[in-house]
């Protein structure tokens, strides 16, 4: 397929990832390709789950793959979680939004959700351990929560250097682009720290 779409990752604290995002309307062409573009754009990055905001869509769309198995690929349109049961269990999170911080994160062990596949059928399903944690994590994303919020306040202080790198590397970006959009040649100021 020619020119496939590829997404960049959106990193905190881009503003998109702070809206609440928009529910699905259109079950066609073009979400499917959202959808892969998602799954390859997740692989690359190493990751276990991904939310539109996350590659700069407000939309109402989760991909996960608890395994790295293409027969665990699990897609959720539009979800909703319908129940959160069983006992809270602790365990250390990490975003690609936010690359190189894990925190502990307390979550409920079990979910219910309802949402839609590709093709905007409508169904339920129900997630315990892992798979449960990277549904309620992408969800938390739909709804603009992020990691930094979830995180007890020993790990924003342990975190705090990182975080207000991740702000100044995000600011530097905004500053070239205006830059760039304004036809004058972009300050070298911050050195951009990559891990
Ligand atoms: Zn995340």
């Amino acid at each position: 397929m020619a020119d496939e779409l590829e997404f960049d990752l959106t990193l905190y604290p881009e503003p998109v990832l702070r809206k609440r995002a928009e529910a699905v309307t259109d079950f066609d062409a073009g979400l499917k390709a959202i959808v892969e573009a998602m799954f390859r754009c997740m692989a690359t990055a190493g990751g276990v789950g991904l939310a539109a905001p996350q590659v700069g869509l407000k939309r109402r769309i989760l991909v996960a793959n608890a395994t790295g198995e293409p027969g665990d690929d699990l897609i959720l349109v539009n979800p909703t979680i319908l129940e959160r049961t069983g006992s809270t269990t602790v365990y250390e999170e990490g975003c690609l939004s936010f690359p190189g911080i894990y925190a502990e994160v307390e979550r409920p062990d079990r979910c219910k959700v309802r949402a839609q596949d590709l093709e905007g059928n409508e169904f339920e399903a129900e997630f315990e351990g892992f798979p449960s944690r990277i549904v309620q994590h992408e969800y938390d994303h739909l709804e603009g929560v992020l990691l930094v919020d979830r995180m007890s306040p020993a790990d924003k202080t342990r975190h705090r250097a990182a975080l207000e790198e991740l702000v100044c590397e995000f600011k530097h970006r905004r500053a070239q682009a205006t830059a760039a959009k304004s036809g004058v040649a972009p300050r070298r100021g911050l050195p951009g720290a990559r891990r």
